[in-house]
Protein backbone atom coordinates (compact mmCIF):
# COMPACT_ATOMS: atom_id res chain seq x y z
CA UNK A 1 0.00 0.00 0.00
CA UNK A 2 3.29 2.39 0.70
CA UNK A 3 4.16 1.52 -2.86
CA UNK A 4 0.78 2.56 -4.19
CA UNK A 5 0.98 5.62 -2.61
CA UNK A 6 4.38 5.92 -3.78
CA UNK A 7 2.83 5.13 -7.46
CA UNK A 8 0.25 7.88 -7.17
CA UNK A 9 2.56 10.63 -5.85
CA UNK A 10 4.46 9.60 -8.67
CA UNK A 11 1.34 9.94 -11.39
CA UNK A 12 0.51 13.34 -9.81
CA UNK A 13 3.98 14.21 -10.51
CA UNK A 14 3.94 13.22 -14.31
CA UNK A 15 4.80 16.04 -16.96
CA UNK A 16 1.60 18.37 -18.32
CA UNK A 17 -0.91 15.80 -16.36
CA UNK A 18 -3.49 16.45 -13.32
CA UNK A 19 -4.30 13.52 -11.46
CA UNK A 20 -7.65 13.69 -10.59
CA UNK A 21 -8.98 11.09 -8.96
CA UNK A 22 -8.23 7.56 -6.95
CA UNK A 23 -10.57 5.22 -6.01
CA UNK A 24 -10.37 2.82 -3.22
CA UNK A 25 -7.84 0.12 -2.43
CA UNK A 26 -8.98 -3.22 -3.58
CA UNK A 27 -6.99 -6.54 -2.51
CA UNK A 28 -7.43 -9.49 -5.11
CA UNK A 29 -6.13 -12.93 -6.36
CA UNK A 30 -3.46 -13.06 -8.31
CA UNK A 31 -4.40 -13.93 -11.80
CA UNK A 32 -2.13 -17.32 -12.10
CA UNK A 33 -0.49 -19.06 -9.57
CA UNK A 34 -1.57 -19.96 -5.71
CA UNK A 35 1.80 -19.64 -4.78
CA UNK A 36 1.64 -15.80 -5.61
CA UNK A 37 0.83 -13.07 -3.03
CA UNK A 38 -2.30 -11.14 -3.33
CA UNK A 39 -2.61 -8.13 -5.46
CA UNK A 40 -3.70 -4.45 -4.24
CA UNK A 41 -5.40 -2.54 -7.28
CA UNK A 42 -6.67 0.96 -8.13
CA UNK A 43 -7.82 2.95 -10.83
CA UNK A 44 -6.44 6.64 -11.31
CA UNK A 45 -8.33 9.65 -13.53
CA UNK A 46 -5.63 11.73 -14.71
CA UNK A 47 -5.84 14.58 -17.56
CA UNK A 48 -2.51 15.12 -19.11
CA UNK A 49 -1.76 16.26 -22.51
CA UNK A 50 1.16 13.67 -23.03
CA UNK A 51 -0.16 11.51 -26.15
CA UNK A 52 -1.22 8.05 -25.41
CA UNK A 53 1.93 6.11 -26.26
CA UNK A 54 3.93 9.24 -24.08
CA UNK A 55 1.84 8.52 -21.38
CA UNK A 56 2.69 5.13 -21.56
CA UNK A 57 6.55 5.57 -21.83
CA UNK A 58 6.35 7.91 -18.45
CA UNK A 59 4.53 4.75 -16.80
CA UNK A 60 6.74 1.96 -17.55
CA UNK A 61 9.32 5.20 -16.32
CA UNK A 62 7.38 5.05 -12.94
CA UNK A 63 6.94 1.11 -13.15
CA UNK A 64 11.20 1.09 -12.90
CA UNK A 65 11.58 3.12 -10.49
CA UNK A 66 9.57 1.31 -8.45
CA UNK A 67 12.17 -1.62 -8.83
CA UNK A 68 9.65 -3.32 -11.64
CA UNK A 69 12.24 -5.71 -14.20
CA UNK A 70 10.33 -6.56 -17.35
CA UNK A 71 12.02 -9.79 -17.81
CA UNK A 72 9.90 -12.72 -16.94
CA UNK A 73 5.92 -14.09 -17.70
CA UNK A 74 3.05 -12.19 -17.94
CA UNK A 75 0.90 -11.79 -14.93
CA UNK A 76 4.06 -13.09 -12.41
CA UNK A 77 4.61 -11.14 -9.54
CA UNK A 78 5.59 -8.13 -9.16
CA UNK A 79 6.03 -5.03 -7.69
CA UNK A 80 4.02 -2.05 -9.58
CA UNK A 81 2.07 -2.72 -12.84
CA UNK A 82 0.50 0.76 -14.71
CA UNK A 83 -1.72 0.17 -17.32
CA UNK A 84 -4.11 2.61 -19.47
CA UNK A 85 -7.45 1.52 -19.03
CA UNK A 86 -9.18 4.18 -21.32
CA UNK A 87 -7.69 7.50 -22.68
CA UNK A 88 -10.76 9.53 -23.20
CA UNK A 89 -13.47 7.67 -25.43
CA UNK A 90 -10.73 6.93 -27.79
CA UNK A 91 -10.07 3.53 -29.22
CA UNK A 92 -6.13 2.42 -30.03
CA UNK A 93 -4.83 -0.25 -31.72
CA UNK A 94 -0.97 -0.45 -32.38
CA UNK A 95 1.50 -2.46 -31.58
CA UNK A 96 2.38 -1.02 -28.06
CA UNK A 97 -1.70 -0.33 -26.75
CA UNK A 98 -4.60 -1.28 -27.13
CA UNK A 99 -7.31 0.96 -25.52
CA UNK A 100 -9.77 0.83 -23.70
CA UNK A 101 -7.35 -2.12 -22.15
CA UNK A 102 -8.90 -5.60 -23.25
CA UNK A 103 -8.49 -6.04 -19.79
CA UNK A 104 -10.60 -4.09 -18.53
CA UNK A 105 -13.73 -6.57 -18.88
CA UNK A 106 -13.86 -10.03 -16.89
CA UNK A 107 -11.60 -8.65 -14.00
CA UNK A 108 -13.27 -7.43 -10.96
CA UNK A 109 -10.44 -5.58 -9.77
CA UNK A 110 -10.39 -3.34 -12.65
CA UNK A 111 -14.10 -3.36 -13.08
CA UNK A 112 -15.41 -2.41 -9.76
CA UNK A 113 -12.69 0.89 -8.82
CA UNK A 114 -13.10 1.76 -11.95
CA UNK A 115 -17.26 2.13 -11.74
CA UNK A 116 -16.22 3.39 -8.40
CA UNK A 117 -14.74 6.52 -9.84
CA UNK A 118 -16.92 6.83 -12.72
CA UNK A 119 -20.25 5.13 -12.41
CA UNK A 120 -21.59 6.62 -15.40
CA UNK A 121 -18.62 5.60 -17.50
CA UNK A 122 -19.45 4.40 -21.54
CA UNK A 123 -16.41 2.06 -22.61
CA UNK A 124 -15.85 2.45 -25.72
CA UNK A 125 -16.70 -0.71 -27.74
CA UNK A 126 -17.76 -2.72 -24.44
CA UNK A 127 -20.84 -0.55 -23.14
CA UNK A 128 -22.01 0.83 -19.92
CA UNK A 129 -19.75 0.22 -16.67
CA UNK A 130 -23.10 -0.80 -14.81
CA UNK A 131 -23.54 -3.82 -17.31
CA UNK A 132 -19.70 -4.55 -17.16
CA UNK A 133 -20.30 -5.05 -13.26
CA UNK A 134 -23.44 -7.49 -14.00
CA UNK A 135 -20.95 -8.94 -16.41
CA UNK A 136 -17.64 -9.49 -14.18
CA UNK A 137 -17.35 -12.37 -11.81
CA UNK A 138 -16.21 -11.52 -8.55
CA UNK A 139 -13.40 -13.72 -7.55
CA UNK A 140 -13.45 -12.32 -4.08
CA UNK A 141 -12.35 -8.44 -3.93
CA UNK A 142 -11.90 -6.96 -0.80
CA UNK A 143 -12.16 -3.12 0.01
CA UNK A 144 -9.66 -1.97 1.36
CA UNK A 145 -10.58 0.94 3.89
CA UNK A 146 -7.66 4.14 3.54
P1 LIG B 1 -2.36 -7.38 -19.04
O1 LIG B 1 -2.14 -6.47 -20.22
O2 LIG B 1 -3.16 -8.60 -19.37
O3 LIG B 1 -2.90 -6.65 -17.84
P2 LIG B 1 0.32 -7.14 -18.06
O4 LIG B 1 -0.12 -5.78 -17.56
O5 LIG B 1 0.97 -8.05 -17.08
O6 LIG B 1 -0.91 -7.93 -18.69
P3 LIG B 1 2.70 -6.21 -19.21
O7 LIG B 1 3.79 -7.22 -19.23
O8 LIG B 1 2.71 -5.20 -18.08
O9 LIG B 1 1.30 -6.95 -19.26
O10 LIG B 1 2.67 -5.36 -20.55
C1 LIG B 1 2.94 -5.94 -21.78
C2 LIG B 1 2.77 -4.87 -22.88
O11 LIG B 1 1.41 -4.50 -23.01
C3 LIG B 1 3.44 -3.53 -22.64
O12 LIG B 1 4.79 -3.56 -23.00
C4 LIG B 1 2.63 -2.56 -23.52
O13 LIG B 1 3.30 -2.24 -24.74
C5 LIG B 1 1.39 -3.39 -23.87
N1 LIG B 1 0.11 -2.68 -23.75
C6 LIG B 1 -0.88 -2.75 -24.67
N2 LIG B 1 -1.92 -2.01 -24.32
C7 LIG B 1 -1.60 -1.43 -23.13
C8 LIG B 1 -2.31 -0.54 -22.27
N3 LIG B 1 -3.54 -0.09 -22.58
N4 LIG B 1 -1.69 -0.16 -21.12
C9 LIG B 1 -0.44 -0.61 -20.82
N5 LIG B 1 0.27 -1.46 -21.60
C10 LIG B 1 -0.30 -1.86 -22.76
CA1 LIG C 1 -1.99 -5.41 -16.22
CA1 LIG D 1 0.93 -3.73 -17.74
Amino acid sequence: MALLDSARKALAGLPVTRLRAVSSYYRSRPLAGKDQPDYVNAVAELSTALAPEALLDALQDIERAHGRRRDGERWQSRTLDLDILLYGQRRINTGRLRIPHPGIVQRDFVVVPLAELAPALNVPGYGNIQALMRQTPRRGLQRLSR
